[in-house]
């Protein structure tokens, strides 16, 4: 496999330092403690450079298991949650075509996901994060993701269904357009619930219908409607 890292040489991706791939290493032996045991994606956040995601000034805790600050109010997810995430998604349906995210934010967790799967389609709703996300993907090469700035809870129709959607900003309750985007057989993580308590939700489309399990609890920035420009 040509990974990320060895296919680029700019000092600034590969990383020095608390920001090398010895640190990064470490946050992999984390995440297997934690009990992340999918090789792909263990390998895929190995190769990942999560310190251009954030400012310059927090690149030394980048490969801290924390959510870290990205501006406007909002959090790049921590480590732990973007392999879980993707794990939950993939584990009943390892080779996925078409993935909806629902919260590009900075890009992490699309980064992760377009390595993955064939294609991403990421909505975002705050601009100025969206414009860094694309930034951020286009500096490491990776192509295979479409944006939109949009309010998440419209979904993207245009490109419906999908084998899969992940959600990385907490509902309420699950928005009914996601739902009816996804493909049967179809799988989407997602967090619900209210800033004081949320669980991490995987629905899956069966022919018997849409089958819901509640799994951990966890801790999301709000599902917000509507666009920042
Ligand atoms: N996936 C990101 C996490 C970003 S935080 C990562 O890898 O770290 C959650 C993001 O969801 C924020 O950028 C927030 O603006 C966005 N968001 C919240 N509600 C949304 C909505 N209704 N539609 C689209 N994006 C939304």
């Amino acid at each position: 496999m040509v990974t990320l890292n060895t296919m680029i040489k700019n000092p600034r991706i590969q990383g020095i330092g608390m920001t090398s791939r010895r640190t990064r290493e470490r946050m992999i032996d984390r995440l297997r403690v934690q009990g992340i045991r999918d090789c792909k994606i263990l390998e895929t956040l190995r190769n990942t450079p999560r310190h251009i995601f954030v400012d310059d000034a927090l690149a030394s805790r980048a490969y801290e298991d924390t959510a870290l600050p990205i501006g406007y109010n909002q959090t790049i997810s921590q480590p732990y949650i973007v392999a879980r995430m993707t794990e939950l998604l993939l584990e009943t349906k390892p080779n996925m075509d078409k993935v909806l995210e629902i919260g590009t934010g900075c890009g992490y967790q699309t980064a992760i996901l377009a390595q993955l799967v064939g294609y991403v389609y990421s909505v975002e709703r705050i601009m100025p994060l969206q414009k860094k996300a694309k930034q951020h993907l286009y500096d490491l090469r990776i192509r295979k993701v479409d944006y939109l700035h949009s309010d998440g809870g419209w979904g993207w129709p245009e490109h419906a269904p999908y084998d899969g959607i992940l959600v990385s900003a907490a509902p309420e309750e699950v928005p009914e357009l996601l739902l009816e985007q996804l493909a049967p057989g179809g799988v989407m993580i997602i967090p619900v619930g209210g800033s004081r308590s949320q669980e991490l939700h995987r629905i899956t489309y069966t022919k018997e219908g849409f089958q819901v399990e509640v799994l951990e609890p966890v801790s999301f920035v709000p599902f917000l409607s509507g666009g920042v420009s």
